[in-house]
């Protein structure tokens, strides 16, 4: 019998954009033979609407109709109650980045209707969608990795003095402030002086409450593509060469100007490192499914993680999928695996 496979897209989240290029993607890639796949889209606003079967590929996921019907009632309570309008899926398959998405709270949602899901659970989502929870199980993972500073608005709004003194003690020119909680580089900057570190701040202040300035390194950015539940497996690594300043919105997904290298030339020593600290970093933070560990190699071969990401990019010439298959699993035998390893994790739950 074909696995009705529930495929969750859009977003309520600064990455909307990327989830619905991911959803086309693996509406292209999917087995039909093996799979029902029902799309279900979250628009920008938060609606939840339920779009007809998927029976083949279609050529653009936004062009799919949703009728009035077919939308699902914003109250969550009623949506879990109301044993109607549930589908009753095999597996839920989140193809969704940042916000309400990748950071536990659909996970949290799946968990109570009790479908098993593709990717991480509730807890490896939310600790690695904030990057200061992040970096303090790194640290208590032994793993090396820039210095940091962090606050809440609040305290950016009462003591701004004292935060850029501190920013400017503890971490050298430039600086990266970024947002506690998103991803795609949205609300990213450098910062190589006080002026532009204020304005950094407040930027990085528009999209959360929370906001982390780390030290910048010179290096090189390497990622790994982890693959597994208990016994995660680790792809070839990649090198991301980005044609800007670094790596941002515009680069990852607009211009195309990227160059990826993968397998990345980097010494097998410096090669075990990563894998190491990719599968330390998984298990600290109780990974399931597929994660993307992000690295910074110096010039010394020295190696930083910088991140993971949950739900990495999933296009197919997205990294993740691009290192597993140099690693020798294509992009359809990748979804098969991740739809499997999600009913592996529910399974070993009961
Ligand atoms: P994504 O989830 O899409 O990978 P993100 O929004 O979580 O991205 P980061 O990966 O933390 O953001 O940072 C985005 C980019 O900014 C990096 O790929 C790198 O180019 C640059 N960058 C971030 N932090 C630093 C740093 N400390 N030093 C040097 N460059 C950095
Ligand atoms: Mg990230
Ligand atoms: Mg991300
Ligand atoms: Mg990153």
């Amino acid at each position: 019998m074909k696995k009705r496979i529930g495929l969750l897209y859009g977003g309520k989240s600064a990455e909307h954009e990327v989830s619905l290029s991911t959803a086309t993607a693996v509406s292209k890639a999917i087995d039909y033979d093996k799979y029902e796949v029902h799309p279900i889209y979250i628009t920008l606003d938060g609606q939840w609407l339920r779009g007809p079967q998927l029976t083949k590929p279609v050529e653009s996921i936004e062009q799919l109709q949703f009728t009035s019907e077919s939308k699902l009632p914003n109250n969550i309570t009623e949506f879990i109650l109301d044993k109607n309008i549930q589908v009753q899926f095999d597996v839920v398959f989140p193809l969704l980045h940042g916000t309400n998405g990748e950071d536990g709270t659909v996970q949290g949602l799946l968990e109570v209707l009790d479908y098993p899901y593709v990717g991480n659970g509730v807890l490896a989502s939310s600790a690695g969608m904030d990057k200061v929870i992040m970096k303090q199980l790194f640290e208590i993972a032994g793993l090396k990795q820039v210095p940091y500073v962090y606050f809440i608005r609040q305290e950016w709004n009462q003591q701004q003095m004292q935060i850029l003194e501190k920013c400017q003690q503890k971490l050298n020119w430039p600086m990266f402030v970024k947002p506690a909680n998103l991803g795609s580089s949205v609300g990213i900057s450098k910062a190589s002086n006080e002026k532009e570190l204020i304005d950094a701040i407040q930027f990085a202040f528009q999209y959360d409450r929370k906001v982390i300035v780390e030290q910048g390194v010179k290096a090189r950015e390497i990622e790994m593509g982890v693959l597994g539940n208990n016994n995660p497996k680790v792809s070839v690594a990649g090198e991301i060469k980005p044609m800007t300043e670094f790596y941002d919105y515009d680069s990852k997904y607009k211009d195309g100007s990227t160059v990826l290298i993968i397998p990345a030339e980097i010494s097998s020593s410096v090669e075990a490192t990563m894998k190491d600290m990719a599968i330390r970093a998984f298990k600290i933070l109780d990974c399931s499914g597929l994660v993307r560990s992000d690295f910074f190699v110096t010039e010394h071969d020295e190696v930083y993680i910088n991140e993971v990401n949950t739900m990495p990019g999933f296009t197919p010439v997205s990294m993740y999928p691009l290192l597993w298959q140099h690693t020798g699993v294509s992009y359809p035998e990748l979804i098969d695996t991740l739809i499997e390893l999600a009913i592996e994790r529910h399974t070993e739950k009961q």
